[in-house]
Parts: C-alpha cells; sequence; structure tokens
C-alpha cells in the first residue's frame, strides 16, 4: 500500500483538480477520501466526516448501496457499451420512458449526456438547431441570470453568472444577455409579488431591446444553488413563463440540482415552483453520483415541429460518444427504484421542514444574516455586520473559517465565499440533522470570537 506521504507528494506533482487555487498548484493538495457509508465518508486517516453537500449536490441516497454496486458491476457485464450512433440498449430506452413518467407536461423526449454541463450545452443546441431548422437564424439570444450557475463547457460558463467563473478565460458571451438575480435581500423594501413585478419588467424590456424575434431562450435554475440558494419570490417562474410562451422564447428549467428528491419531488419545476417548461435538464441526483449521466427532458410541442415532416431533411447532429451509456442508465433505473421502494421523496417532505427550521434556529447567531432554503438544501450567509446589506473580503473570511472549524469537528461545509451552503444526502435522520446542527453553531460562535 501507498504511504500518506506518497499519495500526497504524488497529487502535488500530477494532479490537476477542478476550480484550482493555481497559486496553490504543486504545493498543497486536498483531503483525501478512502471509505463512506450512508451520509458519511471516511478521510485517509479513518476520521469520519458527514457529508454536508452531499458530495456536489448528488449523493441523495447515501453511500455504499450494495444494490447500486451491483446492478453496476452486472450491466458492465452484460455489456459495458454500445454506441448510440448506430445502436441502443435497454436501460436507456427504460430509463427514457422512466423520466418521461416523472417529468411535467408533454416532456416526453429524452435525450441523455454525460453530467450537467452537457445536459445544459444540448439543451442550448437543440434550440439554436430548432429555430435554424423553423427558418429563424436570427433567433438565438440567450437570456440568464446574475448569480446563476449552468456549467462549465464554453457555451454554459458563459451562460453562469458568477465572474468566478469567467476570469482569465475567453467567454464567447455574444449571444447571452444578463438579467437581475431575483435574490429577495437585494429588494428589501418590496413585497414579493411587487419584486415579481418588478423582475418582470426588466425581463419585458429586455426582450423589447433585443427584439422578441431574436430571443430564443430564457434559462433559470428553479432556485439558484451555486449562486447561493436564491429562491425567487413565489409566482417568479410561472410570470416569466408566460412572458416566454408570448414570445415564442423557449423556456429551460436547469434542474441539475433540484431534480430527484432535492425540493422533495422529482422535478421541481412544476410542483414546487409552479411552473411547467419546455425542456428540463437533469444530472448528479439521477445516479445520486455513483456514476456519471446527465440530459434533458424535451417537450413533445417542440420536437414535433421540426421532426417527421417537418424535419426538412435536418439531422441533430450533436451527441457523446457516452450518451445513454448502458452502466450509467442501469445505475439511474436501480437509483430510482431505490428512492421508490424506500419512499425518499416523502421522507424529505416529511423531514425538510425540520431541517429549515433547525437551521433557521442559527440566524440567532452573531454574524449570519440571513439563512434560507428549500427541502433539505440551505445556505447560512454569513456578514461580519450582520445586519448590512454589502460583502467585503473580511466576510469571505468568515466564510471560509467557518467551514474550516466544522470540517475539524466533522462536517463538511460547502465554502462559497461567506456563504456556507450544506445540502445533505436525503437519507438524514432527525438526529444526523441535530449533530449537523450542532456542529455548525459550534462553528458560527467560535469564528464570531476569533473575529470580535
Ligand atoms: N447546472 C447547474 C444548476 C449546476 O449546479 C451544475 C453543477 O453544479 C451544472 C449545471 C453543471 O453540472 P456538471 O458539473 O455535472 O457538468
Amino acid at each position: 500500500m501507498r504511504s500518506t506521504e506518497d499519495y500526497v507528494s504524488a497529487a502535488k506533482r500530477n494532479l490537476f483538480v477542478p476550480a484550482a487555487n493555481m497559486e496553490k498548484l504543486g504545493t498543497e493538495t486536498l483531503p483525501r477520501l478512502e471509505n463512506s457509508g450512508g451520509i458519511y465518508v471516511y478521510d485517509e486517516d479513518g476520521r469520519r466526516l458527514m457529508d454536508g453537500p452531499a458530495g456536489m449536490w448528488c449523493t441523495q441516497i447515501g453511500y455504499q448501496r450494495k444494490e447500486m454496486a451491483e446492478a453496476i458491476a452486472a450491466q458492465a457485464m452484460a455489456l459495458s457499451y454500445n454506441s448510440p450512433w448506430y445502436t441502443t440498449n435497454s436501460p436507456a430506452i427504460e430509463l427514457a420512458e422512466k423520466i418521461a413518467e416523472l417529468t411535467p407536461g408533454d416532456l416526453n423526449r429524452v435525450f441523455f449526456t454525460t453530467g450537467g454541463s452537457t445536459a445544459v450545452d444540448t439543451a442550448l443546441r437543440f434550440v439554436e438547431f430548432y429555430n435554424n431548422v423553423l427558418g429563424r437564424p436570427a433567433k438565438k439570444k440567450i437570456i440568464v441570470r446574475k448569480d446563476g450557475y449552468h456549467g462549465s463547457t464554453s457555451l454554459t460558463a458563459a451562460c453562469s453568472g458568477r465572474e468566478g467563473n469567467w476570469k482569465n478565460f475567453d467567454i464567447a458571451n455574444e449571444k447571452i444577455e444578463f438579467i437581475s438575480s431575483p435574490n429577495p435581500r437585494l429588494h428589501p423594501g418590496l413585497s414579493g409579488s411587487e419584486l415579481v413585478e418588478q423582475l418582470a419588467g426588466e425581463f419585458e424590456s429586455k426582450i423589447a431591446d433585443l427584439g422578441p424575434e431574436n430571443v430564443a431562450v430564457f434559462l433559470a435554475e428553479p432556485l439558484l444553488a451555486s449562486g447561493g440558494v436564491i429562491i425567487p419570490p413565489s409566482g417568479y417562474h410561472a410570470r416569466f413563463k408566460e412572458i416566454c410562451d408570448r414570445h415564442d422564447i423557449i423556456y429551460i428549467s436547469d434542474e441539475v440540482v433540484t431534480a430527484f428528491g432535492r425540493c422533495g419531488e422529482w422535478f421541481a419545476s412544476e410542483k414546487v415552483f409552479g411552473v411547467v417548461p419546455d425542456i428540463i435538464t437533469f444530472a448528479k441526483g439521477v445516479t445520486s453520483g455513483y456514476i456519471p449521466l446527465g440530459g434533458l427532458a424535451i417537450s413533445e410541442k417542440l420536437v414535433a415541429r421540426i421532426s417527421g415532416k417537418e424535419a426538412k431533411g435536418s439531422f441533430f447532429g450533436n451527441g457523446y460518444t457516452y450518451s445513454g451509456h448502458p452502466v450509467s442508465c442501469a445505475a439511474a433505473l436501480t437509483n430510482i427504484e431505490i428512492f421508490e421502494r424506500d419512499g425518499l421523496l416523502a421522507h424529505v417532505r416529511e423531514i425538510g421542514p425540520y431541517f429549515q427550521s433547525s437551521m433557521q434556529a442559527l440566524a440567532q447567531l452573531p454574524l449570519v444574516a440571513d439563512v434560507r432554503g428549500n427541502g433539505l438544501v440551505v445556505c447560512i450567509e454569513c456578514l461580519a455586520d450582520k445586519n448590512a446589506a454589502g460583502v467585503t473580503d473580511l466576510d469571505k473570511k468568515i466564510g471560509a473559517r467557518i467551514d474550516e472549524i466544522a470540517f475539524e469537528q466533522g462536517l463538511i461545509v460547502r465554502p462559497l465565499g461567506n456563504m456556507c451552503v450544506l445540502s445533505p444526502p436525503l437519507v438524514i435522520t432527525k438526529s444526523e440533522i441535530d449533530d449537523m446542527v450542532a456542529i455548525l453553531k459550534e462553528a458560527i460562535v467560535r469564528t464570531a470570537r476569533e473575529f470580535e
């Protein structure tokens, strides 16, 4: 077995991880995880850590589910690969059928990708293709929100409204237009419905300025996850969909985080946020992170406009070597079976309010300016002056320090500037929530003392 030092030096020498701090490349490395079980992971020294962010919002059914390992192994032994260009496989067909059953409205045509970025990228390319086939080559603008996050391909990074994703990259953004983040905290004087109207007005003006004939897509997460779990005011999505419909603009709901139970539903768009979009993208929770998979479900109405006799000789020249990968699709089917058998959506609906109210109790502590969330996702926003609206460098240090202390105490917290984001595996119990809150409380109190 290789020693810890050996791993550390090999990682420093050769590993290039996502979102790497380039000043530290080659001199620092990340904690190395070796094992797992339930909602916990274990590091190289066997230390147990609660998985506060569910990996990257994805380990829904928790770790070490034997059925998942067996389903993956069985499919790998039966058929480990097929080319999606000229063959298909039973798990991909069954999964498409199952997802069509779970999506709202007529979103029944399912395309598989390798993850969330490729799902959103494909959704945007589908719309581009759609408008070209319909003979509307000018209808290309993509409207997105500040604080949104949609992935790491060239196009999806350009759609992400956080500058951290852009620095020192060349962003292909000539088609992309930003509107305001629907963050109620930025508009303290407005009621929810007043804010919806203000934001809808901004959206309408943007469309009018660009010309509706030039606007193809509105791309939106139901809640802005990586932007800090920003929850738009009630009625926001339905109002935006109505505007989209009036201008023949396609509404893409990016459910890479919210699908598969995070908010207590298979898909959050309709049942939690009151909108039936034209396209939904998903990834992460579809396999609970056991193996990569993403995809999108598209409205039959859209597909009908550019297929069959309407196709005009076109073919959809977009796809991946691993689209509909048999092993990934078999894992997703087993994952969904586990959700159904264990009543996981009902569990989230039951335990979500307890999770949210336990987190709300932290709002009394110093530094905590806001606690917001839905289902099993929450953001604790910290500010040096808890009543101030601005964000400073000092606040960023506060967030990082809270995360550091929580980690020492056995809880992984997703660091996001001045925010602590928690989105645990959906199988979390009440007593595990109590443990999580106790660690967070201590981390916040200790940080507050240090910054006094
Ligand atoms: N869309 C949303 C809303 C996301 O949160 C993410 C990742 O966090 C992505 C897309 C990109 O997904 P992936 O990292 O699987 O490519």
